[in-house]
Parts: structure tokens; sequence; C-alpha cells
């Protein structure tokens, strides 16, 4: 159970610089964090996160009776990512990297051809040099970042 009061947005944790380590969504009901096992499946949940809150049962066998897969404490690092946002389109990669700082996380898009977009100006550039993903728009990308949570920052970490 989370030492704060519930929180129903869905969250990435992270142990290392650069990516991802752990993917996790709270459960809307029992409050308790599941793991996701694959980015994929977390944007997933994330692109309708308001409309359909996440709950245990949404995991194969997953019940509220279960014990938490893992807690939100300050043994790893924490960030809170904003709910419905677009899933990274086919062939894409999204990539979150945590400033040595803990300041923030950056986040970036791969193309299938290995060249990285840092902002909507550059997707829309790239979408307009190729035309191939005409059905795809700036709106399929995010650039929010999550959340960086204060209290789950390691204290050997001073700004
Ligand atoms: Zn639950």
């Amino acid at each position: 159970m989370a030492k704060d009061s519930p929180r129903t947005t869905k969250t990435s944790r992270v142990a290392s610089n650069p990516s991802v380590s752990i993917w996790a969504a709270q459960c809307g009901k029992c409050y308790k964090w599941r793991k996701i096992s694959t980015q994929e499946e977390f944007e997933e949940i994330r692109s309708k996160f308001n409309e359909e809150p996440f709950h245990c049962e949404n995991k194969p066998n997953g019940s509220c009776d279960d014990p938490a897969d893992i807690e939100y404490d300050s043994s790893h690092t924490w960030a809170i990512d904003k709910p419905n946002q677009p899933k990274t389109p086919t062939g894409f990669k999204r990539e979150l990297y945590l400033r040595s700082d803990y300041s923030k996380m950056d986040a970036y898009y791969i193309t299938p051809s290995g060249k990285k977009l840092r902002s909507t100006n550059e997707v829309a550039a790239f979408l307009q040099q190729n035309p191939e993903y005409s059905d795809l728009s700036t709106s399929n990308f995010s650039f929010k970042s999550p959340k960086i949570m204060d209290d789950t920052i390691p204290s050997s970490s001073t700004k």
C-alpha cells in the first residue's frame, strides 16, 4: 500500500539511467501496485486510463486479494506518468532517460530507421520528409515525461 494518498495514475519505476526497469500500474480499487510486463502493455493501459481505470482483474488470474507486486517506497525511484497518452506507433520506440541529477526524465522517440526525435517539431519534420508515415500525425507522439517523485529520490543524490 502506498504511504501517500492513493494515486489513480499509472507509474513507471526507474532503477537506473537510462530507461525504465519496471512498469507498474496502480489498481483503482485496492490501490496495490501491479507489475506490467512490457512497455507496450503499459502504454495500452495508459492510453485509455481515464476511460478504463486499471484494476487487478485486468491481469490474468489477477485479484485484489493478492499481495501487491511491488510497494511504493524509496528503495527505487518512482516516476508517475500522465494518463491518456498516445501509444507509441508501430515500429517506433519511446525511450525515457532519467537525468543524473534526478531533476526530470526526458522522452525520445526512435524511428524505425534509427533516427532519434526529441521534440514535436522534429516529429513534424520527420513525418513531412517520410510520406510512408502519412497515417501518423504529431498527436501520435507525446513528449510529456513522467514526474519524478521527490520522496523516492536516493538521499545520496543532492541537487
Ligand atoms: Zn486491486
